[in-house]
């Protein structure tokens, strides 16, 4: 998928450094999987409640992975490819 598709569909972009991530609240089925996997990145009560820590990059990848419902994605700023 692009990333036109993906903000058309009503995804939001947290833009890092070395990668974006892409969050639909609409899609979020708020189990909480994203902030128990990296609380340096996911913060709910942070405006903007995702920060795409470059540091944090392989973890996040993990988290988004590992998100039940679909509404986070990534891509890295060296592809234009969204994941997953
Ligand atoms: S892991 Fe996915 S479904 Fe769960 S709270 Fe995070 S964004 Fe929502």
């Amino acid at each position: 998928m692009k990333e036109k598709d993906l903000l058309d569909l009503g995804y939001k972009k947290y833009e890092g450094e070395t990668y974006d991530v892409y969050f639909n609240k609409d899609v979020c089925k708020h189990s909480g999987n994203c902030v128990k996997a990296n609380h340096t990145v996911f913060q709910l009560k942070r405006k903007p409640w995702v920060l795409p820590v470059a540091t944090e990059q392989e973890s996040v990848i993990t988290a988004i992975k590992g998100c039940p419902s679909g509404a986070l994605k990534y891509k890295l700023k060296n592809s234009d490819e969204i994941e997953p």
